[in-house]
């Protein structure tokens, strides 16, 4: 069997233990990959290093696939996000965060289905600012055409391969004409030129997340820019479970690094009891790429395996406290490592 090397970061805060979850339910279903452990964050400085290291960068570029947990970034003042950094450096311009309904976790809906694709790259999000004089600050919105037209392609190439039927378009360009018309207009151009026989429905995004919580079930692909997709991604978590149960996706042409949604949850770091689920999802997710960007059906077999294995857990009834439930991290990774097939 191929064993495809990846690149992992642990990351800070829950970062580390779920990780070491995600490693163990691999080794239990042998799946084809050999990790390869990176720093980058808060416990690459601890060792003396820089946030983003330079081998941790390289070491991306090489194997062209990494598995990340979150790492931390303060609130109101110190460095920038080392996660937008990577995104950034590595030109992973899409996000791609499915959103799914799960057996035995309840909510108010049981029939959530969509995915939401965020422009990963520009937009407030980038986090460029200034201050003007004192007391008077900036921050920039940055739209370019190339970069709309591409993750709009993204999205409905996306929607067209795995068979869904509407891309909605989240936007405020009723207020920002320049920038939120740009992905509006970047949005259409491609429907119509490109995918006409995808449904496209472009809506004020005030409205739009109205809909969404009123009838998640009328939407199917997401579209929209960088932080409209940060904070829709955690309305949409919320929809089927919470932080704990969605993964993700950063794509680019050269590479791909897979990330949970949440972040590296500081208030329950170190207690054990943080939920693996959605870095094991995204590790499946990973798996699933390397299946089809490597012609790999093994990989395909081994996400379909720890896929059914984390469906079983938590139709048994088994879950982390966030859940409702009483595991920890550890015992979770065991349950779902005793249900592979
Ligand atoms: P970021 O700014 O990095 O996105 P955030 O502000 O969204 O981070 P998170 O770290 O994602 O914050 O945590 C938000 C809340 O969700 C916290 O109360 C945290 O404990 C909880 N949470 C996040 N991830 C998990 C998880 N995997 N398991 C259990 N609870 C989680």
């Amino acid at each position: 069997m191929n064993q495809h090397t990846v690149v992992l970061i642990p990351g800070d805060g829950i970062g580390p233990e779920v990780a070491d979850a995600v490693r163990f339910v691999f080794d239990k279903a042998h799946a084809p990959v050999v990790w390869e452990e990176h720093l980058a964050g808060l416990s690459a400085l601890d060792k003396g290093l820089d946030l983003l290291p330079e081998e941790t960068l390289e070491a991306i570029h090489r194997h062209k696939i990494a598995l990340k947990g979150p790492c931390t970034t303060p609130v109101g003042k110190g460095f920038s996000s080392i996660n937008v950094a990577l995104r950034k450096k590595l030109n992973l311009y899409a996000a791609v965060r499915p959103v799914r309904s799960l057996p035995g976790v309840k909510t108010r809906y049981d029939d959530v289905d969509l995915v939401i694709v965020r422009e990963n790259t520009e937009g407030l999000y980038s986090g460029v600012e200034n201050e003007v004089l004192p007391g008077v600050v900036m921050s920039m919105k940055v739209a370019s055409e190339t970069a709309c037209l591409r993750i709009a392609h993204y999205a409905f190439r996306y929607a067209t391969q795995r068979r869904r039927k509407k891309v909605t378009l989240f936007h405020k360009a009723n207020i920002m004409k320049l920038t939120d018309g740009m992905m509006l207009r970047c949005a259409e151009k491609i429907h119509t030129e490109e995918y006409p026989n995808i449904e496209y429905e472009p809506l004020i995004i005030d409205a739009g997340c109205m809909k969404l919580v009123q009838d998640p079930s009328r939407f199917d692909v997401l579209l929209m820019e960088n932080l409209y997709g940060d904070v829709v991604s955690d309305l949409a978590a919320g929809l089927v479970g919470g932080l704990g149960v969605v993964p993700g996706a950063n794509i680019g042409d050269e590479g791909a690094v897979f990330e949970a949604v949440h972040g590296s949850a500081p208030d329950i770091a170190g207690k054990g009891i943080a939920n693996p689920l959605a870095l094991v999802m995204s590790a499946v997710m990973m798996l699933n790429h390397l299946g089809q960007t490597r012609h790999d059906d093994a990989c395909k077999k081994s996400a379909v395996r720890i896929r059914d294995a984390y469906n079983k857990t938590l139709a048994d009834g088994c879950g982390t406290r966030d859940l409702g439930g009483q595991l920890n991290t550890q015992s979770f990774a065991q349950a779902v490592a005793d249900r592979l097939s």
